[in-house]
């Protein structure tokens, strides 16, 4: 059988400029996983990506025990911008809000936002922790940007500083609601790049409050939706309403880079 196109299996999320000749230091820590979990020698070849200018080939020149340089050669991907959407949520306990960070990342959102509704049980959100799951989440997927997740925001102050021509997509377990499908599908009209700027947001297990419920109703840029007659957990909501974005118009009629089979 074929096998797939060969490319570098390691690929590292770094801040540093990446061009030709670039050399690029990494810390003990991942020096260490370099080392010691991929068992990689100098001479190895990493790819390496910042969100800024696409991916590159480098290679390993120094591994020691603090320390690892890399030296960045050749550019394998242009940079690409994935499309505008944002995922706002409400915080939810320690393993399903670490699986949205790094569900929602796969599924190409541009941003993280935690939002704080009237019946938010979770107050304590390790935002570095968010950050560190998305990173990892954008070197395995072969993104080429790494979602930005924002401080906590109450919903409050996320709405009265809401930029009007982003169209909010709540999804909501109750109340009228448009099947998610039907409220994406005119949208499909227009070209691709040309479907503007976008953001879901999704309750917390307590669900959204009635008062809130009503005061998103009113507001101009909101257009609530449902996901089917079942209550979805806040993380199952939420990747959802992601998927069918992305299919109805975001890139999903794309194919992964690297992927063909000869
Ligand atoms: N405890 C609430 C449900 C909350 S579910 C109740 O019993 O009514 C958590 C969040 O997921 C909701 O606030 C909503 O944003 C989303 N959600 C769950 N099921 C949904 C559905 N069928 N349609 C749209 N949104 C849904």
């Amino acid at each position: 059988m074929a096998s797939p196109t060969q490319h570098s299996s390691t690929r590292l999320y770094v801040d540093a400029e990446l061009g030709r000749g670039a050399e690029v230091m990494l810390d003990a820590d991942r020096a260490h996983y370099l080392r010691h979990v991929l068992r990689l020698e100098a001479g190895a070849t990493v790819a390496l990506f910042n969100g800024r200018v696409g991916e590159w080939q480098a290679r390993v020149t120094d591994l020691g025990k603090k320390r690892a340089v890399l030296t960045v050669e050749t550019q394998a991907r242009p940079q690409e911008d994935g499309p505008d959407l944002w995922l706002a949520f409400a915080p939810i306990k320690h393993g399903p809000i670490d699986l949205i960070a790094e569900k929602a990342t796969e599924l190409g959102v541009a941003l993280l936002q935690p939002v704080t509704t009237q019946r938010t049980a979770v107050t304590r959100i390790n935002i570095a922790r968010l950050r560190a799951n998305a990173i990892e989440a954008a070197q395995q997927c072969e993104r080429l940007s790494v979602p930005i997740v924002r401080d906590a925001v109450t919903l409050d102050k996320l709405l009265a500083e809401w930029p009007h021509d982003r169209c909010l997509l709540l999804c909501a377990e109750a109340g009228s609601a448009t099947p998610i499908a039907d409220a994406l599908q005119p949208h499909a009209q227009a070209p691709r790049g040309n479907r503007g700027a976008w953001a879901i947001l999704v309750g917390p297990e307590g669900g959204f409050a009635r008062a809130e419920l009503d005061a998103l109703h009113k507001l101009p840029f909101v257009t609530p939706v449902g996901l089917g007659p079942r209550i979805l957990r806040a993380d199952t909501a939420a990747l959802a309403a992601l998927a069918c974005w992305q299919a109805i118009l975001g890139d999903g009629q794309q194919r992964p880079p690297h992927r063909s089979f000869a």
